[in-house]
């Protein structure tokens, strides 16, 4: 942390500090959910978090690595951690020109799992209920049950106006999105556009496993939606535009595909015949935006990306 900025940074690592923190913290509350080892894709969500909460209010950006959402398969314990990094990138991130904060105050909340799970792991658990089963879900049938645990305990705590939710991890976005609506939590979810390099790749913390190889090869998965979003504006079906990502991702070298699917951003519903989300009920409307959704594991690093498209 840099010593101008020192001052207006406040770090807090227990729920009391937090606490004391947040009385003083002045107007309307914007808060940013991370695992940390930040980059520009979570600099967007912290800008437009300052934007929301305005010159007067709070920003509280999160950095907590939650067990509960990694399988004991998972990479826990060698996901990327930086913590004097990630509060100079926020430190940077909210700063004008002139040296100034441009909020009333930057709070980083970064708790170990002791202090989020004081009694071990949690009695009554959040259910994330079908959305949760499908796609990411289908390949990781505890993740987003801890996602939804430890958001909802963060909302909780810091009970911000608003929320902000990264497009790039859109199936967490809805299944937060439902949940607060669902559970009637008192928060506004923002969400906000994938951030990506200039070639296309979106950015990841776990790009940062990625050799060079592996980085250019990781490219496929960004341009088989761009070849997705030529098929939707040629008027293809659902399917059409499904199959084609697919192809273009079977084919693509050091990619091994988890899944291509293409369905409903807000319920992933499927939209093509591919069963690979959840069955269209009887009097499903289609929705006038679809997701593409794409899983590929590009040498020992598994990847996801995304794209919203307008269908004919
Ligand atoms: P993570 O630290 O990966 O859990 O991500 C924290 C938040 O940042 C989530 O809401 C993500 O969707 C969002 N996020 C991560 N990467 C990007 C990106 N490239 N563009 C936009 N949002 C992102």
């Amino acid at each position: 942390m840099s010593d101008q900025h020192t001052s207006t940074v406040t770090l807090a690592r227990s729920i009391p500090e937090l606490h004391a923190t947040l009385d003083k913290a002045p107007g309307e509350r914007s808060v940013v959910m991370t695992m940390g080892a930040l980059h520009q894709g979570h600099a967007d969500l912290v800008r437009a978090a300052a934007d929301k909460a305005g010159t007067e209010g709070t920003v509280v950006v999160t950095i907590f690595v939650n067990p509960l959402q990694f399988a004991p398969n998972e990479d826990l314990d060698a996901y990327p951690r930086d913590l004097e990094g990630d509060v100079d990138l926020l430190t940077q991130t909210l700063t004008t020109e002139s040296g100034e904060l441009r909020v009333g105050a930057l709070v980083v909340f970064a708790p170990t799992p002791e202090v989020i799970y004081p009694h071990g792991e949690p009695q009554i658990t959040v259910n994330p209920g079908p959305m949760a089963t499908v796609l990411e879900g289908a390949t990781r049938p505890t993740h987003f049950g801890g996602v939804c645990q430890v958001v909802l305990s963060l909302m909780n705590l810091i009970q911000p106006t608003y929320s902000f939710f990264g497009r790039k991890d859109a199936q967490q976005l809805a299944i937060v999105s439902a949940m607060v609506r669902d559970l009637h939590v008192p928060t506004t979810i923002c969400p906000v556009d994938i951030r990506r390099d200039d070639d296309g790749l979106a950015l990841s913390s776990r790009n940062a496993y990625l050799s060079d190889e592996e980085r250019t090869q990781a490219l496929a998965l960004s341009q088989s939606l761009t070849i997705a979003e030529e098929a939707a504006r040629a008027g293809q079906t659902p399917s059409a535009i499904r199959q084609t990502a697919l192809d273009y991702l079977t084919q693509a070298p050091g990619v091994d595909v988890d899944y291509v699917a293409i369905v409903d951003p807000d319920t992933f519903i499927e939209l093509s015949d591919a069963a690979l989300a959840l069955p269209q009920p009887e009097g499903f409307q289609r929705p006038e935006y679809a997701l593409v959704a794409v899983a590929a594991r590009v040498g020992a690093t598994r990847l996801i990306d995304n794209r919203l498209m307008k269908l004919a």
